[in-house]
């Protein structure tokens, strides 16, 4: 039987790595430059994925977020974007302590995601190699995206779309 043709995503990462610009990129393909960080969003988008009509429901989690909020975020989702700062080492240390209560979530299952190093625009300010970031997506096991939100350089809608067609691979 068909599956489904709705995937339910979630953006992950700490707070300021860009969860809400990339999202907002993704579906307007416009920039904003604040938007409140306190604020937790869901959209729904219909997109064509290889010849295949898929509703997307995303979901823009934001700080601050308890443990329970997160607990149910993640139970919710079929697929997770985990985002990073390029110029944030710690945001890039948070990834895997994420991957992992998500991997406790899901236990059994193998949880879904790809990995995107976001704002890749100030490449002055960086402080993750592109190396690092797909040395840690191939010990994740997962497709590895560096981009920016800001100038909409890099694959976002691959980002989106990859993660579409690995949720409906499972
Ligand atoms: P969130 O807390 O993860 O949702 O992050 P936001 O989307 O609110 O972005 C946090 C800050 O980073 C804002 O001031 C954005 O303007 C900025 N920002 C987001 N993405 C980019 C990017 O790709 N490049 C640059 N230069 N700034 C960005
Ligand atoms: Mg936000």
């Amino acid at each position: 039987m068909a599956k489904s043709a709705e995937v339910k995503l979630a953006v992950f990462g700490r707070a300021g790595v860009g969860k809400s610009a990339l999202v907002v990129r993704f579906l307007t393909k416009r920039f904003i430059w604040e938007y409140d960080p306190t604020l937790e969003s869901t959209y729904r988008h219909q997109a064509n994925i290889d010849d295949d009509v898929v509703t997307m429901e995303i979901l823009d989690t934001a700080g601050p977020e308890d443990l329970l909020q997160r607990e149910g975020h993640m139970r919710w989702g079929e697929g997770f974007v985990i985002v990073y700062d390029i110029t944030d080492r710690g945001s890039f240390d948070e990834v895997v302590p994420l991957k992992n209560f998500l991997d406790e979530i899901k236990k059994p299952k193998n949880v879904t995601l790809v990995l995107v190093g976001n704002k890749a625009d100030l490449e002055h300010a960086r402080q993750v190699s592109t190396e690092e970031g797909e040395k840690l997506a191939t010990e994740l096991a997962c497709a590895f995206y560096e981009c920016s939100a800001c100038t909409g350089d890099g694959s976002i809608h691959e980002a989106f779309y990859e993660l579409c067609r690995e949720v409906r691979r499972r």
